[in-house]
């Protein structure tokens, strides 16, 4: 048995309750048990493991904060749990829970929320949320060109949208289009059995390669009024979502530098060369020191952030500058963990090369590095500097 086993080096989970804190061993137990064994299988194969919504469904996951009245600091930390265990697990659930699922509570009325969310909560019903384009990446803001046109009571929705998570499975996927008359960017809870509504899996992805990615074509897709989300109707909307959803992308980086660790230093510990543990070289306890330095430092910030969410007071800008740090701490540390792994770090049978890859999406995804960089560096300069 290792030192700090558990990697909790300083101690932040002592900041949980003692409810949160037995909830989040039950998690981990599931997750050591139906997750991480499995995961390098799925990965492989490349398909989404969809025999694990059922058990996740029994598990009880969904909205821990706003339905079972947890912390943010504790939802963090079980999200970044479960990308430890499995980055591609963490991102569909990331997708469900908190894209899908935070536009319903964010956006919804309260008659639509009533409707939905008993189906949504217990996994009756996926969903996926679509808001990048082909054409309109980081611009989505401006370059969102999928558009609503008003038609009596009903919505007529055309466009495209690419990189949609479960969207070639899911029963719903919430879609932002602008409005013909007002140009605003509106929200759309969209049945996808409706006709003119098609996805096409992404293939040949080299990260998250179990999470089903998609591109949907809209040609003509009829929604009626009363599948519009009532509080989504200007891209600031959507926005109140993606603040949230970033803060939990941090906490994905966390976990992420953690598996790292978790491998690096286990394979550090086993692997003999010149007669004695790698572990053992004083360059290598330098690289697992690295990893664990930058991801306590993650994990700091993370902590802060989620204390402050949970006091209202967390900005835009606060959880952009989580995002490009902590992502950018994630490199560094698989990047490290990669190597002591050395040959070995390039073959999935060991782990690291999924986390090393499952990083890329992490760094790139909910705002690149550098637009969550720009973010911020516009909150303390005043100054807007993406174009
Ligand atoms: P681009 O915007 O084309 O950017 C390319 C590069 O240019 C990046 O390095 C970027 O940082 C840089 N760049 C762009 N503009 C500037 C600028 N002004 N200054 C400096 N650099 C700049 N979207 C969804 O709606 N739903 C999902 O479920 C979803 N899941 C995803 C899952 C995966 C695995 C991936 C990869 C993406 C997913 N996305 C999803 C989309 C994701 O949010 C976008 O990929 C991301 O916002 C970047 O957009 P882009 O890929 O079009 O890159």
């Amino acid at each position: 048995n290792l030192p700090y086993a558990d990697g909790d080096f300083l101690a932040f989970e002592s900041l949980l309750s003692d409810k949160e804190r037995s909830r989040l061993a039950e998690i981990r137990t599931w997750l050591d048990a139906e997750v991480r064994p499995n995961a390098i299988g799925w990965w492989n194969e490349g398909v989404f493991p969809k025999g694990i919504i059922p058990k996740l469904a029994e598990l009880d996951v969904v909205s821990p904060i706003r339905r079972q009245g947890y912390s943010n600091l504790f939802a963090g930390i079980v999200h970044s749990e479960f990308t430890r265990a499995d980055t591609s697990i963490a991102t569909f659930m990331g997708v469900h829970d908190g894209l899908f699922t935070g536009s319903i509570e964010a956006l919804a009325s309260k008659e639509q929320q009533e409707e939905w969310l008993p189906d949504i909560y217990s996994f009756r019903r996926i969903g996926a949320f679509g808001l990048t384009e082909p054409l309109g990446g980081s611009d989505v803001a401006g370059g969102t060109r999928t558009t609503a046109r008003r038609d009596g009571g009903n919505w007529i929705l055309n466009g495209a949208k690419r990189w949609i998570g479960n969207a070639t499975f899911s029963d719903w996927v919430v879609i932002y289009a602008r409005d013909v008359e007002d140009n605003q960017v509106k929200g759309f809870m969209v049945d996808t059995t409706l006709p003119g509504y098609s996805a096409t899996r992404i293939e040949n992805k080299i990260a998250l390669r179990s999470v089903e990615n998609a591109d949907i074509v809209l040609d003509n897709v009829v929604v009626s009024d009363d599948f519009h989300l009532k509080g989504a109707n200007s891209f600031r909307d959507t926005n109140k979502v993606l603040k949230v959803t970033r803060l939990s992308v941090g906490w994905q980086a966390v976990g992420q530098q953690m598996a790292a660790f978790d491998v690096a230093r286990r394979y550090a510990v086993e692997r003999q060369q010149f007669g004695r543990p790698l572990a053992s070289f004083q360059l290598v306890q330098q690289q697992l020191v690295q990893i664990l330095g930058n991801a306590m430092s993650s994990m700091g910030m993370m902590v802060r952030l989620s204390q402050l969410e949970d006091l209202g007071q967390a900005k835009d800008e606060h959880s952009a500058l989580a995002k490009a740090f902590t992502t950018a701490r994630m490199r560094e540390s698989v990047a490290a963990g990669r190597n002591i792994l050395g040959g070995n770090g390039i073959v999935t049978d060991y782990e690291m090369a999924k986390i090393f890859s499952d990083a890329e999406a992490i760094y790139s995804y909910e705002g690149t590095q550098e637009i969550n960089t720009l973010v911020a560096g516009r909150a303390i300069t005043g100054i807007a500097a993406f174009v």
